[in-house]
């Protein structure tokens, strides 16, 4: 959290003002600078380095914006593997009436460009003009995580320090970046979700745009995401006629939610995916992935009610419950409960137990097969949670019946049975004795 002056100090400014002359701060108070919004949009355009920016040049000057009064909050959300802060910027009142537009930058180590356009952003928005910034946050709040991969770009590659794709660890959670870039999204909660990256096709001048393909996705949400790839396409298109869609055919892979575009759609954000190829000239990579960040800002600042009504509509789904599935039951003796519950929970639900022997009627996930008596303690995971839809795919990612995931456990053998009809549980998120 940003803090101006601690609450103590206040306090002791006050008391000791009354002394009169001669207090601790005497005639020396020291005088306070008015923040200078120094920069302009060719600021932007003209400092595009030629050649990718370090991992801790970027963090170092990242905690430079934390001096401008427009930062609402710059926090060190997390760490890599190898103990790099991991920076979160935050710009905006986060007036819940307003959406949020949220990028993230390089998940993908050896593909570095997005973090110096993400770097550059966050700039643009902590020390341009209030004549060029004022207007926009108006209309929405902004956040940017600047480097999700730092390891990944000191080393040169596409994975964590683990080796691990993080655009593959969305639904398991495994690594502690991935787990950050979940908290940070719940954390911001936005209505628009970029997820900067870039791609072979060597000698290809190309900028691609992706759109959600998982099927789950609120209608809404996917109509959003549409409109807005369009959109980030024209922009691009206008200033240099190759933008285009990215159409992987619709196959497992590409609709698998350990994948962020997709995984953040169904957790309710309109989502997009940039690509740029990496053949080009650095500069114009990070050119190109800031002219698409700023198209996004800007179709969101002309239409905020439109990209925060489709959020809305997947959140508030949630909040009225699943008339079909009322809640997930499963026995702590299954042996895949613990990481089940160690998923949910860290995709943050709520699970729960049955304080009783109350019968429900329910089927089994899988084979359909009806069952009703459930002793006192077997787990509870409510449906009627913000999120549902994310949550019936965590439940199939877990269990053996993982048609459309390519990433999920397969050996996993979960039993899980759907409530019908509503289910009395108490909330206990340390049921079946899970920390
Ligand atoms: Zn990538
Ligand atoms: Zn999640």
């Amino acid at each position: 959290m940003k803090t101006t002056v601690p609450v103590s100090l206040i306090f002791f400014i006050i008391t000791t003002g009354c002394i009169g002359p001669g207090g601790f701060f005497g005639d020396d108070e020291p005088e306070i600078i008015p923040f200078e919004f120094d920069l302009t949009l060719d600021d932007l355009w003209n400092d595009i380095p030629l050649n990718q920016t370090s991992a801790s040049d970027i963090i170092n000057m990242t905690y430079e914006f934390d001096k401008s009064p427009r930062v609402t909050n710059l926090t060190e959300i997390g760490y890599s593997i190898n103990n790099q802060p991991l920076l979160l910027v935050e710009f905006g009142d986060y007036d819940p009436a307003v959406p949020t537009v949220y990028f993230v930058a390089a998940q993908h180590g050896n593909e570095p460009a997005s973090v110096d356009s993400a770097y550059l952003l966050a700039r643009h928005f902590a020390r341009a003009s209030p004549e060029e910034i004022d207007p926009i946050l108006e209309k929405i709040n902004l956040a940017v995580f600047v480097m999700v991969n730092p390891d990944g770009r000191d080393n040169g590659t596409r994975g964590n320090s683990n080796g691990t794709d993080l655009n593959r660890d969305h639904m398991k959670l495994l690594e502690p970046e991935g787990k950050v870039m979940h908290e940070a999204f719940h954390k911001v909660h936005p209505s628009v979700t970029v997820d900067m990256h870039e791609f072979g096709g060597v000698g290809t001048i190309i900028f691609q745009v992706a759109a959600p393909q998982n099927p789950a996705t609120h209608q809404d949400v996917l109509a959003a995401s549409y409109v807005l790839e369009s959109d980030v396409i024209e922009a691009i298109n206008e200033e240099w006629g190759f933008g285009s869609v990215t159409n992987y055919p619709p196959t497992t892979s590409s609709q698998d939610s350990s994948i962020h575009r997709n995984h953040f759609a169904v957790h309710g954000s309109v989502s997009l995916l940039f690509e740029s190829a990496v053949s080009e000239e650095y500069s114009e990579r990070v050119r190109l992935q800031s002219w698409a960040a700023l198209a996004v800002i800007d179709e969101v600042a002309d239409d905020p009610d439109y990209y925060l009504g489709a959020r809305q509509s997947s959140d508030e789904e949630g909040q009225e419950g699943n008339d079909i599935v009322h809640a997930y039951l499963i026995e702590c003796s299954d042996p895949a409960t613990t990481e089940t519950l160690r998923i949910l929970m860290d995709h943050g639900f709520d699970v729960g137990y049955k304080p009783d022997e109350e019968s429900v009627t329910s089927i089994h996930y899988e084979t359909f097969l009806p069952r009703s008596v459930f002793p006192n303690g077997t787990v509870v995971i409510p449906m009627d949670q913000i999120g549902w839809r994310v949550l019936g795919e965590l439940m199939e990612y877990t269990s053996t019946k993982d048609q459309h995931y390519t990433n999920s456990p397969k050996e996993r053998g979960q039993d899980a049975w759907r409530a019908l009809e509503p289910v009395n549980y108490e909330i206990d998120n340390n049921v079946c004795n899970i920390d």
